[in-house]
Parts: structure tokens; sequence; C-alpha cells
């Protein structure tokens, strides 16, 4: 259990009006938690203070060598008055995993949800109430060592902010169109794919920006060592219904094992689908789709929840999927996870944590 000293701020700043253009990532709220480590001493001073910017050596480490781990996750306000998180344990497995890679000191599960859940309690008036808003609550750590030799750092920061952010979709699910990135690779095997780390975006804004000067919102990314199996997209996990089977990459180090992405598992399966985790080459799916078997594509991430594809572009030839509309199952899981999500449905998995009355 955390003692965390809380400092609340003397100039509450004015919250957000109109919902309808909060986007995402771009305000945040008035208060920030903090801790740090040292070695020898551990993880010390948990606190929660007035928003505030860092002052950070110039020769600070993460600067110079990326050593950098963060999260992604939401709060949301359900319509019986509660603010609500979902997985949060999940979160708290997959960052202390990605620190393990990054040699970055882990931090107690139930240390790292104590201290989301203390935050955003404090700031739930920032919790926006306008349908599918919610508060982006990104917690992340950084190497903050005054020097430029190369290890592992001596000294580390952790900290959470939250930003409410609006409604993904403005106007019900658009499926997008998506570049299959065939030169540049995003991992490989041994390196960081399934670490939740700055450092593999660091490498992939490139192939991002290329494609969305083409017109495609993200990259489809194959593996590093042959480029013909699929992974993932962007800041999302990709699945493929071919025939009737639902297909996804296998979470064996080069993909990030997404919480959005094992609950979409489950509830397939709990609606009677084969799901295969597994090698999916993306020859085979442009096979599927010529033939016609290839029936949906859609991504899944904590940010749009699922977000259908319309298009792929593979090696100069564009492939479409259905009619360019959401498929059926798509919409589906979208209405069953975020059903779940804001408490419009009991929740019979033991998804959804109650973080305080609203
Ligand atoms: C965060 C992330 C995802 C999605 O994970 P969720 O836990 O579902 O939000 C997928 N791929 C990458 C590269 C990510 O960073």
């Amino acid at each position: 259990m955390l003692d965390i000293k809380i400092t609340k701020t003397t100039a509450p700043k004015a919250k957000p009006t109109d919902e309808s253009k909060l986007g995402f990532g771009k305000i945040f709220s008035d208060h920030m938690f903090v801790m740090e480590y040292d070695k020898g001493q551990g993880w010390h001073d948990p606190r929660i203070e007035p928003y505030h910017p860092f002052e950070l050596s110039p020769a600070s480490s993460v600067l110079h060598y990326a050593q950098e781990v963060f999260e992604g996750m939401k709060a949301y306000r359900s319509a019986d008055g509660k603010i609500l998180m979902f997985r949060p344990d999940c979160n708290a497995k997959r960052f202390n995993d990605s620190c393990d890679r990054l040699c970055i000191p882990t931090i107690p599960e139930e240390d790292f949800i104590q201290a989301c859940k203390t935050l955003v309690e404090l700031e739930k008036d920032w919790v926006p109430y306008a349908k599918d808003t919610s508060l982006y609550i990104r917690p992340f750590v950084f190497a903050a060592d005054d020097g430029l030799g190369v290890h592992a750092a001596h000294h580390y920061i952790f900290c959470i902010i939250v930003a409410p952010s609006g409604a993904y979709y403005a106007e019900g699910l658009a499926p997008v169109r998506i570049y299959v990135e065939d030169e540049y690779i995003r991992t490989a095997p041994g390196l960081t794919g399934f670490a939740k780390c700055g450092g593999n975006y660091a490498a992939s804004i490139k192939s991002g920006e290329l494609a969305q000067q083409l017109g495609y919102s993200q990259v489809l990314w194959l593996d590093g060592i042959e480029h013909k199996y699929v992974e993932e997209v962007g800041a999302m996990n990709i699945f493929f219904k071919i025939d009737g089977k639902i297909y996804t990459a296998a979470c064996t180090g080069t993909v990030l094992p997404g919480v959005t992405r094992r609950s979409v598992i489950e509830l397939c399966k709990d609606m009677g689908y084969e799901v295969i985790e597994g090698k999916i080459a993306v020859e085979d799916i442009g096979k599927a789709g010529e033939e016609g078997r290839l029936e949906e594509v859609f991504g899944t991430g904590t940010a749009a929840v699922i977000s259908p594809v319309k298009e792929l572009r593979y090696k100069g030839k564009d492939l479409k999927i259905g009619d360019g509309s959401i498929g059926e199952l798509s919409q589906k899981l979208y209405d069953t996870l975020t059903d779940i999500q804001w408490g419009r449905t009991p929740d019979t998995k033991g998804w959804v944590v109650t973080v305080c009355e609203a």
C-alpha cells in the first residue's frame, strides 16, 4: 500500500465545456501522480501534485537513450453514477513486463493500480459526460540519471497524467484504409515489440507519416525477418475474419499483447467463433480477399476499441474488404465491449473495477 501525499492545486483550471471538441490527449487535468526510484532506496515519495512541467538535466538518460515505458487506459463515467476502469490489472502486469525488458525497476501491481485509482478519484470531475468520452490515463516511467554513460539508470521517475478525451468516432464506426508496410519494420524477434515503450514508436513514425501522405490512416506491420506475416497496426492489434473463423497474430514477442485484443478473443470465443492465434501470411489474406472469403478486418486498442478496416494496400495493389461498410462482427464487438466498459450492461467477466462514486 502506497502512502500517497496529496497536495491540491490552489488554481484549478476551467474544465472543457464543449465535450465534442476534446480530441485525444490535448487537455490535462489539475494534478499528476509522481513517484521516484533511486538505486539502493527503491520507489519512494509517492505523491499527487498540481500538474506541472518537469525540470530535467539536458543530460537526462531518457533524452539520449530512450529508456522509457508507458501504459494507456481509460476511466469511464457510468450511467448509474460511478467512475469505472477496465481490467487495470492487465495494464499493471504489462507495464512490469515492459519495464523488465527495458531494465527499469518494476512497480508492485497493486501499487500501480492504487496510484491510478487515487489520481482518477481526485480528478473524477474531469471524467467527461458525453457518450463515448472518457478520461484517458497515461502512466509512464523514464530514466532520469544526470549523465551520458550508457547503462541502466539509477534514478527513475514514474508519473501518471490524465486527459479528458473525446469520442473516438464522432459519427459511428468509420472504416479505415491501411497501408501494409513491406520495407521498414517495427520490431523483430529478440527486440522490444512486446513492450509498450516509446522507442518502438520512434522507429515507426516515418512509416506512419509516409502512409498518411498516401491517404492511409495507419501502417500494418509485417514480421521483421521475412516481411511475410502480419503482426499489428500502429497502436492496435489486428484481426481477420476468413471463412467464419477469426485470425490474429500470436503474441510471441513481436506483437504488443493488447488488453482489448485478449478481451476480443474471449468475447469471440463466447460467441462461438473459432479463434486462431498464429502466423498469418499477408499473401493468404490477399488470396482470401480475391476469392471473396475475407469477411472482415478490424483493429483493436484502448483508444478506438474496434477500428474496422475497409481497404489494405499491399505492394501497389488495393484490397477492398467487403462493401466498405462495418462488418457485423466488428459492430457487435464494439457494442458489447463498450457496453461493459461504460457499465451499460452487467459485467459477467469481472473486467470492470469501480474507482468511486461519481
Ligand atoms: C497499446 C498498443 C496496442 C493496444 O493495446 P490495448 O491494451 O488494447 O490498448 C497495440 N499495439 C501497440 C503497438 C500498442 O502500443
